[in-house]
This record gives C-alpha cells, sequence and structure tokens, in this order.
C-alpha cells in the first residue's frame, strides 16, 4: 500500500506537538511502554504519568485523565520527556502514545505551516519560532 503523502516534514520541525503540556495515555499507551522499558505497568505509570484533572465551568469541560510527565527544554519551555532534546526526535518511537501515532491526523501540520512561513520571511532556514 502506497504511504500517503503529507504537507509537512517532521524531520526539520523541533518538535513543536512534543512541547504540547497535554499528552493523554491510555492503560494500552501505559502497557506498552511498560513492555519497552521491561516494568510493570504500575511501576510505568507511576514513573512517565501524571494525573491532570481540571474541574471548573461547565461539567463537558471537566478534564480527568493522565498524561505524559514533561521536563524542562531549550526551545520550547518544557517537552514530553520521551524527545531526545538534542536530535529534536522522540526516543521511544515504538512505544509512543497512540495520540503521538495519531498526529496530525490528516495531509497537514498547522504548526509546519507556520514554521515554513516564518522561515521563509526571515531568510533562515533554521529559524525557530517560540512564540
Ligand atoms: S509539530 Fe508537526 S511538523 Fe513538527 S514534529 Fe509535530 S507533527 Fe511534525
Ligand atoms: S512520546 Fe514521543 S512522540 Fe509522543 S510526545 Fe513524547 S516525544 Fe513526542
Amino acid at each position: 500500500m502506497k504511504t500517503p503523502k503529507v504537507n509537512y516534514d517532521c524531520a526539520k520541525c523541533p518538535g513543536y506537538c512534543c512541547s504540547y503540556p497535554r499528552i493523554e495515555v491510555t492503560k494500552k499507551d501505559i502497557v506498552r511502554l511498560a513492555e519497552h522499558f521491561e516494568l510493570t505497568a504500575d511501576q510505568a505509570k507511576a514513573k512517565f504519568t501524571r494525573s491532570y484533572v481540571f474541574k471548573e465551568g461547565h461539567p463537558k469541560d471537566h478534564v480527568n485523565e493522565r498524561i505524559l510527565k514533561h521536563k524542562k527544554d531549550h526551545i520550547y519551555a518544557t517537552t514530553c520527556q520521551f524527545l531526545d532534546q538534542d536530535k529534536r526526535r522522540c526516543s521511544i518511537y515504538e512505544a509512543r502514545p497512540a495520540v503521538c501515532r495519531a498526529f496530525p491526523e490528516g495531509k497537514k501540520c498547522g504548526y509546519y505551516g507556520f514554521l515554513k512561513f516564518e522561515r521563509k520571511c526571515q531568510g533562515d532556514k533554521d529559524f525557530i519560532p517560540t512564540a
């Protein structure tokens, strides 16, 4: 089967999507992480994830989920702990959560379009807009 053509190139991007504060993990994702690191699911859950609860405003906006822990970064404020911050690549690619596999859902990545536009305007192919 032919791989669908996409209009973005993650190899030219510093991994903006890996700086999203809420990267949700399911039970299945935790089991995959546990197998990858040869841990129990409980150990992987405690080591790599934390709870995110938001209960303000309308009940339909409330959130109660498990998300990946972050670490400080030299480009964005923080990134997912699994981003290799020198190579700007996922260090657990085969074991990454479903949400990372699905992103950006479609042929386009909004951030990549922005990145390309800014690099063209600045005349600098390595420029990284951070705000
Ligand atoms: S923000 Fe877009 S281009 Fe950058 S790594 Fe994520 S999916 Fe790839
Ligand atoms: S698991 Fe990998 S792809 Fe997903 S946010 Fe973390 S570094 Fe990025």
